[in-house]
């Protein structure tokens, strides 16, 4: 058996296809345009196969309650030909196979439960620090939903008193993506975050902003492992800085486990999302 896979970002789409033993045999990466053209392209990588199943974890907001009318569709994105789209529809239409359809950090979340760096654990929360900032969180082996999916990366933080910086969020200005995804360090300094060096004394304002949103998930579902990845997570010394700003901010009122293990990067770096589009892909067959 042959199970695919698409994880969908904003920038580019990932198209894999895995085997039984959940070995990836083909991986492709088309850039991200209009929709009929990325899609067209879509096509003529999965056509070469005989698949199984297919799992599309998308960039959000997407609609994610079956029978709903917009389940399945991309929602208001800012990338505007993409907006309203049903993309899990089309993908249905061209193959006739069992699908997945979940947001692109729910299904990372997945990948590293079962396969990453919560490999063992019934619980984990999974956050992506790049362009922007998201987070999926699995709950005893369910991904967890409410009426939407969560969006972790819009929550509101305490502002650090030395930062002036007005943020970038086009909704809130000054929430955790507007103050702390990758382009606000850029926007901050004037340097790109993979070309600022390890003294810069911006690393304390984004590890405070960083430990602070995991202060609040940790309050409000204590998770089993919070698991950190995207671009801004390459750098070496961040967590080490996260973690201490974790344990000075939240005070020891609650006793989490030991933080180089609850608070620890991604175990599958660049590939969380696409894995666990590929596994969910493979539990839609029943
Ligand atoms: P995306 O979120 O678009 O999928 P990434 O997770 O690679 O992509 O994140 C890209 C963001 O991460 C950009 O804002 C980039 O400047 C930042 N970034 C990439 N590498 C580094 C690094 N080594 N240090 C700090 N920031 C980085
Ligand atoms: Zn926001």
């Amino acid at each position: 058996m042959l199970y695919g896979g698409i994880e969908a970002g904003g920038t580019k789409f990932i198209c894999a296809v895995a085997n039984e033993n959940f070995k990836i045999i083909a991986k492709g990466s088309i850039a991200t345009g209009e929709p009929q053209e990325t899609l067209a392209a879509v096509y003529r990588f999965f056509d070469q196969y005989t698949l199984s199943s297919l799992g599309v974890a998308s960039f959000g907001p997407i609609g994610i309650q079956p029978g709903t009318e917009d389940y399945g569709y991309i929602l208001q994105t800012p990338k505007k030909a993409w907006q309203n789209f049903n993309l899990l529809g089309a993908i249905q239409t061209r193959y006739a196979v069992p699908t997945a359809w979940t947001t692109d950090v729910n299904a990372a979340a997945y990948g590293e439960l079962k396969l990453g760096a919560a490999k063992g654990a019934d619980s984990c929360l999974y956050l992506t620090i790049g362009t922007g900032i998201g987070g999926g969180l699995v709950l005893n082996g369910k991904i967890y939903s409410g009426f939407t999916h969560p969006e972790m990366g819009h929550l509101f933080l305490k502002r650090h008193p030395q930062d002036d910086y007005q943020g970038s969020c086009p909704y809130h200005h000054d929430c955790f993506e507007g103050l702390a995804a990758g382009p606000s360090l850029e926007a901050r300094t004037g340097i790109k975050g993979q070309d600022l060096p390890e003294d810069h004394p911006v690393w304390e304002l984004q590890a405070f902003y960083i430990a602070q949103a995991l202060i609040s998930y940790t309050l409000m579902v204590a998770p089993t492992k919070i698991i950190l990845g995207g671009g801004v997570m390459n750098q070496e010394h961040l967590l080490k800085k996260i973690q201490c700003s974790f344990k000075v901010q939240l005070q020891d009122y609650v006793v989490t486990p030991p933080l180089a293990e609850y608070i620890v990067k991604w175990g599958l770096p660049n590939e969380s999302g696409i894995y666990g589009s590929l596994l969910l892909g493979k539990e839609a067959i029943v």
